[in-house]
């Protein structure tokens, strides 16, 4: 994610060129228009031309053109008078003809013509000429503008590929589509705008450090790094804090993405890639930021089956020449962004190449308060019951991108009621519509509908009150939502691992919509689609990757490298792919009947639930507590020993 380009290197050069030439072009048509049209000859019919021209003797002589047009010459003597009083124009030229007309055949009209003269005598009889006139103009046209129409679509498309903003930029094909951040037009972002992210921070100060002092480090012989890799989710700030490095260091700041380098045309981002490094040579100190650096930088050769990334590897060739290039006191810092490091090729990785990753996290709960405080100052009306910390807590696992689309949106949605300060419920709004989408409250729910809805939701949230290691509920809803007709939130522990235990009491939980279908209707709906696929996803995990089943065996299938993603064939064979199948079908099947199971047992309790729900449409936790009793859960204990923050997670889903 990058920002409006500030400043674009070829962009303010005077657009002479192309449309100059257009118009000449253009103004040459219309004169020559002109010129022909100045002294066009009068149109008429062939028997005004037998009876009043012909028989009357005014004729001097014809023309015939092209076998197809005949021209008129009178005799001088009688312009001016009678028939021929007001003469069109090009009248006075003698070797002008005053009128045509259109013949069929030319056969056909000789004939006529010598009817006409029947009775004069030859010599007395009119002369006709006959003449080829070639349309030399119309001809070449027609030669010439298929040739036009091909250039003039190249250039088109040349100028299209090369980012174009006018004409300029046709010749600049093999320049990198680089936005330069310059100390004069950079939007001043220093580290006080990234919030969170204090590991990465301490990281990255050193960078400035180097591009501010480079002789306390180069004095003792250390080498400046060349190149630095963030690594992290979307949206966690990684051009954000490249931003911040350079308007701290006061350096220039060139960025682009990956894709900017991966083009139709062979060699085109193998040049790019030169002329960066041309260019921030000659800028140096400066930064380089490469965004989604793994457009180019996947591992070579992957995929020997298909040849289509050559261009690709080639890129990443010169990459790593220059790269290899330049000294590495030279003062040009290589900043890259990636969500995974994992698939970068090694060669990227080497020393003196990208030999520093900083990890760049979703935020923890300090982190989102911190974010939180960037983002709220410029709102200006803030109500009294917003509580930054309280925010926090309700957008675990939100990114920083996620807080600042959360605190916009909340502005709006106080803009759209119309007050005059933005209040916590705005900011509740806000975060429920990026989790789940708009609510659709107009959406046209049958009772009975509703009435299926509110037991599929109270089966979830019956289900994993009851099963101790589920992630215990916190709000249900049966508002419409985005796609979803229903929605639980669940507060997931803050833990890196999960038992088998867990993990299937989550998935019981999750088939607790349609297990209440069936245990309180006898029948199912459809509306269960996006729990089975997520329970049945986490079975193939629990038996593929995880090694979980008894069947199975403690094997994994799972390809860290993401070798596997272009591969036809499966790691196992036919055999072990049955069993697999027998697994998942065994715990999908065992999760269903667990939830049945825990639903028949508590059906009072489901069916106060499901009312509850139909009355309300929100439940809590604490209606839960009210109709089942606190929830002996082995977590709360855990969590009371541990004293972790609570973090909250919310899950919405179906
Ligand atoms: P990415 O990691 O995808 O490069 P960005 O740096 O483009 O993410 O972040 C997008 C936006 O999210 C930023 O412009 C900023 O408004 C917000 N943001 C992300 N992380 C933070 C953070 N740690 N502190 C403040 N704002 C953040
Ligand atoms: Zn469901």
């Amino acid at each position: 994610m990058t920002e409006e380009p500030k400043n674009n290197e070829t962009q303010n050069k005077p657009k002479l060129s192309i449309y100059w030439i257009y118009g000449i072009i253009a103004l040459i048509f219309i004169a020559l228009q002109f010129y022909s049209s100045g002294s066009n000859p009068e149109e008429i019919s062939i028997n005004d031309f037998k009876v009043n021209m012909l028989q009357k003797g005014h004729v001097q002589k014809i023309v015939v053109v092209n076998k197809e047009t005949v021209e008129v010459f009178i005799k001088p003597s009688e312009l001016g008078k009678g028939r021929y009083p007001n003469p069109p124009t090009g009248w006075g030229m003698a070797n002008k003809p005053q009128y045509y007309f259109r013949i069929g055949s030319i056969e056909n009209f000789e004939k006529q013509l010598s009817e006409t003269q029947q009775d004069i005598p030859l010599e007395q009889q009119i002369q006709v000429y006959y003449e080829t006139r070639e349309n030399y103009f119309g001809t070449i046209i027609s030669y010439l503008l298929p040739i036009i129409l091909i250039v003039g679509l190249y250039l088109f498309l040349l100028r299209k590929m090369a980012g174009g903003n006018g004409g300029g930029q046709i010749f600049n094909f093999g320049k990198a589509r680089v936005k330069l951040f310059d100390k004069e037009n950079n939007t001043k972002i220093d580290f006080s705008n990234v919030a969170g992210l204090d590991e990465a921070k301490v990281e990255i100060k050193e960078i400035v450090d180097f591009l501010k002092n480079p002789q306390k480090y180069t004095e003792l012989g250390g080498k400046i790094p060349k190149g630095v890799l963030l690594v992290g989710p979307p949206g966690t700030g990684k051009t954000l804090l490249a931003k911040a490095v350079a308007g701290e260091a006061h350096v220039p700041f060139f960025s682009l993405s990956g894709s900017d380098f991966v083009e139709m045309f062979v060699g085109v981002g193998a040049s790019r890639v030169r002329d960066l490094f041309r260019t921030a040579k000659e800028k140096a100190p400066c930064i380089i930021f490469i965004d989604e650096i793994d457009a180019i930088g996947r591992a070579r050769g992957r995929n020997p089956n298909f040849n289509t990334n050559d261009e690709r590897e080639n890129t990443l060739n010169q990459l790593l020449t220059e790269m290899d290039g330049f000294e590495s006191n030279s003062g040009v810092i290589i900043l890259a962004a990636t969500n995974r490091a994992d698939i970068l090729d090694k060669a990227l990785l080497r020393a003196g190449r990208f030999d520093r990753q900083i990890q760049v996290e979703l935020p923890d709960l300090n982190g989102r308060i911190e974010i939180f405080k960037v983002h709220l100052r410029p709102l200006k009306q803030l109500a009294e019951d917003v509580d930054v910390e309280f925010l926090a807590k309700q957008t675990p696992g939100f990114s920083g991108a996620d807080i600042a689309n959360v605190c916009n949106e909340a502005a709006l949605i106080a803009a759209r009621k119309n007050k005059k300060n933005v209040s916590k419920q705005d900011f509740l709004d806000a975060i429920d519509r990026i989790v789940g989408g708009l609510e659709k409250r107009t959406k046209v729910i049958s009772p009975k509908e509703k009435k299926i809805i509110a037991y599929h939701e109270a089966g979830h949230a019956t289900v994993s009150w009851m099963l101790e290691h589920a992630n215990p509920l916190i709000k249900v809803t049966i508002i419409p939502r985005g796609q979803a007709l229903g929605a639980a939130w669940y507060l997931p522990e803050e833990r890196q691992l999960s038992t088998t235990d867990q993990i299937f009491h989550e998935m019981c939980a999750t088939m607790g919509g349609r297990a209440a279908e069936q245990v309180v209707f006898g029948e199912i709906s459809t509306g269960a689609l996006n729990d089975l696929e997520r329970v049945t996803k986490q079975a193939y995990a629990m038996v593929g990757y995880f090694g979980m089943s008894e069947e199975i065996g403690p094997i994994s299938f799972f390809d860290s490298t993401g070798q596997s993603e272009y591969m036809f064939t499966k790691p196992y064979s036919e055999k072990t792919a049955e069993k697999i199948d027998q697994e998942v079908k065994r715990l999908v099947k065992l999760a269903f009947d667990t939830a049945c199971e825990v639903l028949t047992k508590n059906r009072e309790g489901l069916d106060k639930l499901a009312q509850k729900l139909l009355e309300k449409e929100v439940i809590y936790t604490e209606d839960l507590e009210q109709i089942f009793g606190k929830r002996k859960s082995s977590q709360t204990e855990e969590n009371s020993q541990s004293e972790t923050t609570e973090e909250q997670q919310n899950q919405a889903h179906e």
